[in-house]
């Protein structure tokens, strides 16, 4: 017989059932392999698409884990079965979010809708009916670091005390409101103070993720291939069009912005010990990243071009980037966070999680896979319009 599953404090983990809405995205994708694969618990997966976890579910009953999950087609917005779903679950977990840089200068509405409004039935349903809540925000709420109002050449730059991120400490700092990127930002922060409050005056019991840029396989889009030709995906996947189409890959204002980048399966260990330690996740704002995998932009994007030559033994071109103005790439209204570092005390303090993969390593799998998976559909793409 197998051995009992036990949590950090060696007590035994019953099943249980989670409600994950946004179960049909990037994370939500991961997180539901990971559950079927290596537990026992149900998921009740909600989501407008499904098709990242097809595999997961299709043939039907084919899988050890078939009647474990069960996908729910539905627009939170506007669907009365959300509050049931959640009754029916232990646990609710909500992904679901716009969180595309490219939609929220030019989206704004449906940005603020879709991070504050449309959670709001979520908190509440959670809170009314005694259930515990996960949720997911962003490294985003904290906006700028300190450090980037001092001036350039101030030594004071190089104090982690004016850059690092921590979440009971450090201060939220967005630009004006016509810099609609903070909209996003704001959303999300106001949802966590909600979600704050109704644990303050209600009991809820929640747990809040802040992610700070994970990737990995089935992140956003290739445009034209499996997302619109004309979309703008988040960093990943633009850069991996662009080398699987042998463009120059575009630096928004000189690359110069610097972020920390944590490979999405070290990340999804961190979530599994929230869902499965509740005592010690419950109250908590975790950042979850990876501050040893820093680099600007740029140096993203020519790591990336080395290992996808590595990966698909294609030369790299020789020029492989571009500059392009924020303003001609995202329009007008776009901003950015200069530097994302996590300070990792409360996550390894409550959870004991710290992550693995190097970022050339994350690189190597991750660019492996969207060539296997998309070169072949890219070329033919390609060679289309000249056969026309
Ligand atoms: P994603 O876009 O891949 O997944 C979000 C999923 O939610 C999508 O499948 C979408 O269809 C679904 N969804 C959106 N609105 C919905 C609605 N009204 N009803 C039903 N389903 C809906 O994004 P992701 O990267 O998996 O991010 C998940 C969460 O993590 C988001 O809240 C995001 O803000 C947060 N986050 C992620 C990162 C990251 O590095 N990936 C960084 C910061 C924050
Ligand atoms: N970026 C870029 N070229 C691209 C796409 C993004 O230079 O083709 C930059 C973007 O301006 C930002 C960083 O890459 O500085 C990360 O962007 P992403 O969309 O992944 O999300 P963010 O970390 O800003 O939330």
């Amino acid at each position: 017989m197998a051995a009992a599953r036990v949590d950090l404090d060696g007590k035994p983990i019953k099943a249980m059932t989670i409600c994950m809405i946004g179960a049909g995205g990037f994370i939500g994708s991961h997180l539901c392999e990971k559950l079927m694969a290596e537990t026992p618990h149900n998921v009740l997966a909600l989501d407008v698409y499904n098709d990242k976890i097809k595999h997961l579910l299709e043939p039907a009953g084919s899988h050890p884990w078939s009647d474990r999950i069960q996908f729910h087609r539905l627009n939170i917005k506007q669907d009365s079965r959300l509050e049931g779903l959640i009754k029916m679950a232990d646990l609710t977990i909500n992904l679901a979010a716009i969180c595309t840089p490219a939609d929220y200068n030019t989206r704004p509405l449906d940005t603020i809708y879709s991070n504050f409004i449309d959670a709001l039935p979520v908190v509440k349903y959670c809170s009314e009916n005694s259930k515990r809540l996960i949720h997911f925000s962003t490294c985003e709420v904290y906006g700028k670091t300190i450090g980037s109002f001092l001036p350039k050449d101030s030594p004071l730059r190089q104090d982690p005390a004016y850059y690092v991120l921590k979440e009971d400490t450090s201060p939220c700092i967005f630009g004006s409101i016509e810099k609609q990127r903070w909209s996003y930002a704001c959303a999300k922060q106001l949802i966590e103070r909600l979600i704050y409050a109704e644990g303050a005056e209600n009991g809820l019991e929640f747990t809040i993720v802040r992610p700070f840029n994970w990737i990995g396989p089935r992140m956003d889009f290739i445009p034209g291939i499996d997302g619109p030709s004309e979309g703008v995906p988040r960093v990943l996947a633009c850069f991996s069009n662009n080398l699987l189409r042998r463009e120059p890959l575009k630096l928004v204002d000189g690359g110069e912005s610097q972020r920390t980048f944590v490979y999405i399966k070290d990340a999804i260990e961190a979530v599994m010990l929230m869902i499965e330690n509740p005592a010690r996740a419950n109250g908590h704002i975790f950042n979850v990243g990876n501050p040893n995998n820093e680099v600007t932009v740029r140096q993203l994007g020519e790591m990336m071009t080395e290992v996808y030559s590595k990966v698909s033994g294609e030369p790299p071109l020789e020029v492989p980037t571009v500059d392009v103005s924020s303003k001609e790439f995202y329009g007008v209204g776009y901003d950015d966070s200069d530097k994302r570092i996590p300070d990792m005390t409360i996550i390894n303090t409550q959870l004991g999680w710290d992550p693995k993969t190097s970022l050339w390593d994350l690189l190597e799998s991750t660019l492996t896979y969207q060539h296997r998976t998309y070169a072949e559909a890219v070329k033919q793409a390609i060679a289309k319009p000249a056969a026309n």
